[in-house]
């Protein structure tokens, strides 16, 4: 497998494949360009050693938001909204091509010239997409001398302009980007080679979304800390009174083959002991901190309590790698966003007393975001699914495609 830098670009195009799927407002102005910002770093460097770029993407999901009149929603979703603020950030003109295919789309693409960047429209107007087409596959494939894969967010789907087009390079021709590349380097030093202690952090919602993650920590770590809406489906199955919390009655038995397997494997599961409770599911509503095991009838666990908060950060501080995946409680809600911000802060702390800590998950990333505290942890990914399948233990066709 040929690494980036090791890439020849001079004179040649290279099509690089980003995650430019950002968040557009109601006049198509990007809120949140953080996906752009990542991938500047690969463009730059072929720009810089004489490349021309060709970036496509997808934005959004126009084939499961179509017009009235079934056809796609091309005013909506086309990456043509993203061409002023792209061209700003690289400091240069970015040109732009609305068709995906077809002689105007190689004819602009064949005229670029060293130092010039194309952006092609999205890449789900195209029905190929998805279904990994080899015709589109080629078409796209033959605009380019090179391919370079930098979107980590889809490398767990398995699409034209991903793997597709890379199918179509032979290895010296194609690499990953300097962000796919990290994300992958990030994700093996948790998973393949920790040191230990090695502390997994886990919270959200719900058990169920998380079980394999669950079940591969329970290998690789040798302390679990739960917390979130998920820790109550836990405390259910030790026999616990848990009130109105989100409990996954139907992962009941699943959470207690999973306490099971902690205990035969002499691996730390640590629940919250105490928890903020609330009346309602609001935050503006009463809230009291009580036994975890003990949460009143009427009453919900919205948050980790103050017991909690110190026990686990006094095993993260304890930590060499820490991994944290899912918020201690619902952050967007002030009320109960301490844990997550307690958590948040330790996680930071124990990085500066050397720990190595990844930050993986679309939540736990905004609470780290939220804490101002992105900064001061080892690694923070951008990538929510594929970071989860990756960490599960999955080979991600994306990156399979790169690596063969
Ligand atoms: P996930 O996407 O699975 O990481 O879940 C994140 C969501 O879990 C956030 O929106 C939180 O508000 C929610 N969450 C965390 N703790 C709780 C809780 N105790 N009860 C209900 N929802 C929670």
């Amino acid at each position: 497998m040929a690494t980036f830098q090791s890439l020849n670009f001079s004179n040649k195009k290279a099509l690089v494949r980003v995650d430019f799927n950002v968040p557009l407002d109601k006049s198509f102005k990007i809120t949140d360009d953080t996906r752009i910002r990542a991938a500047l770093p690969t463009i730059n460097h072929i720009l810089g050693h004489g490349g021309a770029v060709i970036l496509f993407s997808h934005l959004g999901r126009p084939e499961a938001k179509l017009k009235p009149d079934g056809s796609i929603d091309k005013e909506k979703f086309t990456l043509r909204h993203l061409v002023p603020h792209l061209s700003e950030l690289l400091g240069r003109p970015v040109q732009f091509c609305d068709e995906l295919r077809g002689n105007k789309l190689k004819s602009v693409a064949g005229a670029l010239q060293a130092g010039e960047v194309l952006l092609m429209e999205n890449t789900r107007f195209e029905a190929g997409e998805e279904k990994c087409d080899p015709g589109l596959s080629e078409e796209w494939a033959s605009l380019a001398d090179l391919y370079v894969n930098d979107a980590f967010g889809t490398a767990h789907r398995a699409h034209a302009s991903n793997v597709g087009v890379s199918n179509c390079f032979d290895t010296s021709r194609k690499s990953f980007g300097f962000l796919m590349a990290a994300e992958l380097t990030n994700a093996r030093k948790v998973t393949d080679h920790p040191q230990h202690p090695f502390t997994a952090v886990l919270g959200g919602a719900k058990v169920s979304d998380k079980i394999l993650l669950i079940e591969r920590i329970l290998d690789i770590a040798d302390q679990i800390i739960i917390g979130g809406g998920m820790a109550y489906t836990f405390i259910k199955a030790l026999g616990g009174e848990t009130g109105k919390s989100l409990v996954e009655a139907e992962k009941i038995e699943l959470a207690k083959t999973l306490l099971d397997k902690a205990q035969a494997k002499n691996k730390l599961l640590l629940l919250p002991q105490d928890s903020v409770i609330a009346d309602s599911f609001s935050d503006s509503s009463n809230t009291q901190v009580c036994n975890s095991h003990e949460i009143p009838a009427d009453w919900m666990g919205l948050d980790i309590g103050p017991v909690a908060r110190e026990q686990f950060r006094t095993v993260l501080l304890q930590a060499k790698t820490i991994l944290w995946n899912g918020p201690m409680g619902v952050f967007e809600m002030p009320s109960f966003a301490r844990g997550t911000a307690f958590v948040a802060q330790a996680v930071a702390d124990a990085t500066r007393e050397g720990a190595y800590s990844l930050i993986g998950g679309g939540d736990s990333v905004a609470a780290i975001n939220q804490a101002g505290l992105d900064d001061e942890v080892s690694y923070v990914s951008t990538g929510g699914g594929a970071m989860l399948e990756l960490l599960e233990g999955k080979q991600l066709p994306g990156v399979a495609a790169i690596e063969g």
